[in-house]
């Protein structure tokens, strides 16, 4: 059937010969030049392939003059230098690979917030099914929300946690049990992340809550400040001189210890402030999608898609924006395309409101700063992203003025991902931070939340630094396609981490109040 729908319907990206082999596919269930090549060639190959900076050819070489097939025997050759002796290859290229292999090694056994949550609700799912009388819940780093988790932590509460524990491990099957303890299982998750699961029994959830949840710094200074109180602070339990009952919850902890409650988010070094903490960002309060991209450019879902289905979740507005020009890669709009584009939004505007598609662009940053249009077609967007794609190779300095300038440009409304960084996949550029955010403070340009859990940028780390300064910190699905308007979650996540409030994130703005935030920025120029 669907053999003869590709012979027939000729659709467009199938010549003949990828025909042919999905024919063979098909037909066969494998590939007879794959099989080939896959007996020729080891597969630890690939994994040296997607170090950067090395392509096939160099792969090739490597294999066939040092017979290296894999990452480890790569480090083992260039430790003794012979790598370097390799025809275009040179010391240069050896310590880069060395480099590159160290980064990759600090990658190994960590899990990217998104693969954490998702492994989390499948095995609380399947474990709660098995055992409906025992509640299940996340703590660590996940429980956290940092971008990268070292251990996936799951609590298990139960009136008997011995049955929890013998009953729930065995499934699913992609967890691997290493140890057992007497309150808790070690495990081992896919991608070689480590695992555990402590079991309790229900008086004794809240202390073994915060301490799983960590950080241990956070957990330390609570202990300290309960020994000064002569209170005492175990995960086993809480004794307060002042109170008798057991805790119910971290809530009653931190107020037996006269401190405000800290979110989870919030757990990494600091004392909770005796001050009302402010109300962090949740993803209720986002209001609309700003950062998506349609088949107009590299897209999956198109215009009238997006914004139904935005309209569908409770959304008020959708922020388009396309891949600019300079993306050829990615289909990046044309002038021509625009003024399509733009006609098609006024149309969907008149029959969607007072739902609001708002005009963007996500203009490519070129190496020297400027942006990849002229003034006459930037001004005609309700606002523009400006990101950099390409030429990702320049000094921390030369990187740095380029995206100055970028911020100077009266046009960019909003800069994208900061750093270019993909987690467990590759470092950020260089660039002085403290620079472009003081730049993006004096422009009254927006930085950018990329809430695409690779990227989650920007970190978390400066987004108090960036708010003193005032700057304005939309959470962007950059979604390319409907289903990635949850990355918000993951944005969100973030957000709060970072401590910021519902005020401080365009994207929670009620739509008037972010048009004239967009307006604003055009009025300085
Ligand atoms: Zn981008
Ligand atoms: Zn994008």
């Amino acid at each position: 059937m669907f053999l003869a729908e590709l012979e027939g319907a000729g659709i467009s990206g199938f010549g003949s010969d990828l025909r042919k082999q999905i024919r063979e596919l098909v037909q066969t269930g494998s590939l007879a030049g794959l099989e080939k090549l896959r007996a020729q060639y080891p597969a630890g190959l690939l994994d040296v392939l997607r170090l950067p900076g090395i392509g096939a050819k160099k792969v090739k070489a490597l294999f066939e003059e040092l017979g290296v097939s894999s990452i480890p025997e790569l480090k083992t050759a260039c430790k003794a230098h012979r790598v370097a002796s390799l025809k275009g290859f040179g010391a240069k290229t050896e310590a880069k690979l060395l480099g590159s292999i160290e980064v990759l090694e600090g990658y190994l056994g960590k899990l990217r917030l998104d693969i954490a949550t998702e492994m989390a609700d499948e095995l609380i799912d399947t474990w709660s099914a098995q055992l409906p009388e025992a509640q299940f819940l996340t703590a660590g780093g996940l429980r956290r929300s940092s971008e990268v988790i070292d251990e996936l932590v799951l609590i298990g509460v139960s009136e008997d946690p011995d049955v929890l524990l013998a009953t729930v491990i065995k499934q699913p099957l992609w967890l691997t049990e290493l140890a057992r303890e007497q309150h808790s299982v070690k495990a081992m998750t896919p991608y070689g992340a480590s695992f555990r699961l402590v079991a309790v029994p229900p008086e004794s959830t809240a202390t073994t809550l915060l301490f799983e949840t960590g950080s241990d710094a956070s957990v330390h200074a609570l202990q300290e400040r309960a020994s000064t109180q002569g209170a005492a602070l175990t995960a086993a339990g809480f004794a307060h001189p002042k109170q008798q009952s057991p805790a119910v919850d971290e809530q009653t902890i931190y107020n037996a210890l006269e401190l405000s409650y800290v979110e989870p988010e919030r757990r990494e070094a600091e004392l909770a402030p005796l001050s009302t903490p402010p109300r962090l960002l949740s993803l209720a309060d986002i209001r609309g999608v700003l950062h998506c991209h349609s088949t107009y450019s590299d897209g999956i879902h198109s215009l009238a898609e997006l914004a139904a289905a935005a309209k569908t979740r409770g959304y008020a507005y959708l922020g388009v924006t396309d891949h600019s020009k300079s993306a050829g890669y990615a289909g990046g709009l044309k002038e021509d395309a625009i003024k399509r584009q733009h006609e098609e939004i006024d149309r969907l505007n008149e029959t969607l409101a007072p739902f609001r598609i708002f005009k963007g662009i996500e203009s490519d940053i070129l190496a020297d700063g400027s942006l990849d249009y002229s003034e006459s077609v930037l001004a005609t967007f309700d606002f523009v992203i400006a990101s950099v794609h390409g030429q990702l190779n320049l000094d921390g300095k030369k990187m740095t003025e380029r995206i100055v300038r970028a911020l100077e440009n009266p046009y960019t409304t909003i800069l994208g991902h900061l750093s270019g960084r993909l987690l467990l996949r590759r470092e950020g550029y260089p660039l002085d931070i403290p620079t472009v955010l003081e730049v993006a403070a004096r422009e009254g340009v927006a930085v950018e939340l990329n809430a695409n859990p690779s990227r989650l940028e920007l970190d978390w780390r400066w987004h108090q630094r960036a708010i003193d300064l005032g700057i304005r910190i939309p959470v962007c699905p950059d979604a390319h396609s409907v289903d990635q308007f949850d990355y918000l979650r993951y944005g969100v996540a973030i957000a709060r981490k970072g401590g910021l409030t519902p005020a401080d994130v365009p994207c929670a703005w009620e739509v008037d109040k972010l048009e004239a935030f967009f307006q604003s920025r055009r009025r300085k120029s």
